[in-house]
């Protein structure tokens, strides 16, 4: 079957698949009959279930190419049929990216399975964003063709010995009669061999600086010979068959069309280009956690110890449940953040850095947590569940490092302190964008380019809401709606806000003397964010889902009393140095029983089902 979108009308989370004739694609099953609601149902059905995948996606058989260092090509190829690529390309360009939480969900579901083939296929849009971004109208819509026909796209920015520092990079363009010549190495490029086009980062000023750089898209096809070579494959701890090479470039000609955005404008349009990107790379983490706790919960509920399951054990279903709490946390951050590129853009520059720093940070939890509990099998390579456990840990070490690492994001909070004091002190809160962001339920508004900044002068209406956030909590509690114990750790949440805002005021730093204190304070600013993002999800969709009926991602129960929430705001105390209650350490128990009883629950499947059900 092969599931590519034809006839789309708009939905939350994509759109209805259908066939070119305007007919539903449609399974039959058993009497029922399936129709794919949405892009994500459409992928997740294709690549199969945990013991039903694809050929091309057996986990065997991408073990063993990963074993032998081999780009996973045929995997890349079901995702080139399903059109995924398409998804790389704004709806404005002919494509059908129109709602970034939707891309983010699709190349989770990719990342579900193999983050290898995630990594390798996803890069396109990482490649091509920055042309989304500041291309001219007939640069965008000639890479949208090629984007959307399967072309390959690669990211050039960082150099051998500059890393993160861009500013330092020395690759150059210079002008020629007809265009730009470039000049110099680009290395641990993704894609960068398999890549028919690269977009690069150059120097265009001999004495460097924020405006001495310029960004072109180079094609490869459209290069002499022996204007380039590409670099070997550099052998890799993980995501081992990637292609992660690089490219030098020897008086490469490329026509002024190649320049996109300004000349100079190079740093800026990579600085917005990232906003989308990091913020899309919340993905990868997702969907590692979402195999991660799948594999953690068989092991749990099928192995027998001492007579017992293990799963009876208390300790093991408290790890259980605290890192099912810990996924939801990364999931509810990795949601609200891909929804306001829509709703809060301007913000962006905030936004991105928190889900890149604290998304693989937390799934990083769930993983270390995760092979404590399954010991020896997080450990054999084969032997166990193909061996994807030990696989998935190193694969996912390397979604901390690139696209802007760790400390790089947090650098980036650390720099827009005072307007985050400013904003939370004043309250400065765009209340339509926060709503609409915590609404993943409901079609996005068009993204505006436009809209990206460097800075986010308002700084972050998510944190800035907390104030009002948790009075609405604690109203939801009076109500009866809320155990009163979660509109507690609500309270507490917000006075640690409170607290931290004091002392991001009194951080005293220079740009190039950033104290280790300010990345604790970074790192403090993310949890009151994901904290924040928790329970506006929960106010705005819990009256909805807590009655839904059906397969929801989420059961009802866990809606109905704040379950989640509650777990959810444990884990970010807990994180923030605080020692819990014995009754909401116990909520990680009951969420465990979900976990275990049924699967773990995932937010994005209570907002978007995963497929509809009706009898034929
Ligand atoms: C598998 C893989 C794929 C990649 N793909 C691409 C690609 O497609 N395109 C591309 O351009 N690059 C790519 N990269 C490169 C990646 O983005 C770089 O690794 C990244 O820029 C960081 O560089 P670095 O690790 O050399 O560390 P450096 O930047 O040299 O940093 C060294 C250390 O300093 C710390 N540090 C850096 N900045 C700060 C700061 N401001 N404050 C405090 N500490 C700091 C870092 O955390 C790190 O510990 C890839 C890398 C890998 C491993």
């Amino acid at each position: 079957m092969n599931p590519r979108p034809r006839n789309a009308t708009a939905e939350p989370y994509g759109t209805t698949y259908g066939r070119a004739d305007g007919r539903r694609e449609e399974r039959q099953e058993e009497g029922f009959r399936t129709v794919h609601r949405s892009a994500v149902a459409a992928l997740d059905s294709l690549l199969g279930l945990p013991g039903d995948e694809h050929e091309s996606f057996h986990p065997a058989a991408l073990a063993e190419l990963d074993r032998r260092e081999a780009f996973p090509a045929a995997a890349c190829r079901v995702l080139d049929d399903f059109g995924l690529s398409e998804h790389y390309v704004p709806g404005t360009a002919g494509g059908r990216l129109t709602d970034y939480t939707e891309l983010m969900l699709l190349l989770r579901t990719v990342a579900r399975h193999d983050l290898t083939v995630a990594v390798g296929h996803g890069k396109t849009f990482l490649g091509a964003a920055s042309v989304w971004v500041a291309g001219d109208d007939e640069q965008v819509r000639q890479l949208g063709q090629l984007v959307s026909s399967g072309a390959i796209a690669s990211w050039g920015l960082t150099e051998r010995r500059h890393g993160s520092d861009l500013l330092a990079g020395q690759v150059a363009a210079t002008r020629t009669s007809r265009g730009w010549a470039l000049n110099g190495e680009k290395w641990l490029i993704n894609n960068a061999t398999r890549g028919r086009l690269v977009c690069v980062l150059a120097r265009t000023r001999p004495d460097g600086g924020p405006r001495g750089f310029s960004l072109f898209l180079v094609d490869k096809q459209r290069l002499a010979e022996d204007a380039y070579t590409c670099l070997p494959r550099v052998p890799t701890h993980g995501i081992r068959g990637a292609d992660i090479s690089g490219i030098t470039f020897h008086d490469a000609e490329v026509p002024d069309g190649a320049l996109v955005g300004e000349v100079g404008g190079g740093v800026e349009t990579v600085l917005k280009a990232l906003q989308l990107t990091r913020t899309t790379c919340a993905a990868l983490s997702l969907g590692a956690a979402d195999t991660a706790l799948r594999l953690v919960t068989d092991y749990a509920s099928g192995r027998r110890l001492y007579g017992r399951t293990l799963s009876d054990l208390p300790r093991i279903r408290r790890i259980v449940g605290e890192i099912t709490a810990a996924a939801l946390l990364a999931e509810a951050t990795g949601i609200m953040a891909s929804r306001s590129i829509h709703t809060l853009t301007g913000e962006m520059s905030v936004t991105s850095a928190i889900a890149k720093a604290l998304v693989p940070e937390l799934v990083h939890h769930v993983l270390d947590r995760g092979a404590e509990l399954l010991g020896v099998r997080s450990f054999l390579t084969e032997t166990y569940a193909d061996g994807v456990f030990a696989k998935l840990e190193r694969d996912h070490r390397v979604v901390a490092i690139f696209d802007g690492n760790t400390a790089v994001n947090r650098n980036a909070l650390v720099d827009q302190f005072p307007l985050l004091v400013a904003g939370y002190r004043r309250g400065r809160v765009d209340g339509a964008g926060v709503d609409a962001a915590a609404r993943p339920g409901t079609p996005p508004p068009a993204f505006d380019r436009r809209r990206l900044a460097l800075i986010s002068q308002r700084g972050c209406s998510v944190v800035q809401s907390l104030p009002d956030t948790v009075a609405r909590v604690r109203a939801r509690a009076e109500a009866g709606s809320l155990p009163a114990a979660v509109a507690d750790l609500a309270d507490r949440i917000r006075a640690e806000a409170d607290d931290l805002h004091q002392e991001l005021a009194a951080q005293r730093r220079t740009p190039r003397d950033v104290p280790p204190s300010a990345f604790a304070l970074a790192e403090r600013y993310e949890l009151c964010y994901a904290a924040a993002a928790c329970m506006l999800l929960w106010l705005n969709n819990h009256e909805a889902l807590a009655h839904e009926q059906g397969d929801a991602g989420l059961p009802p129960e866990l809606w109905r009393d704040g379950l989640w929430l509650r777990a959810c705001l444990s884990t970010v105390l807990t994180r923030l140095g605080h020692t819990l209650e014995a009754a909401d350490a116990e909520a990680y128990d009951r969420l465990a029983e979900h976990t275990l009883d049924t699967a773990p629950p995932t937010l994005a499947t209570a907002f978007g089902p995963a497929a509809v059900r009706s009898p034929a």
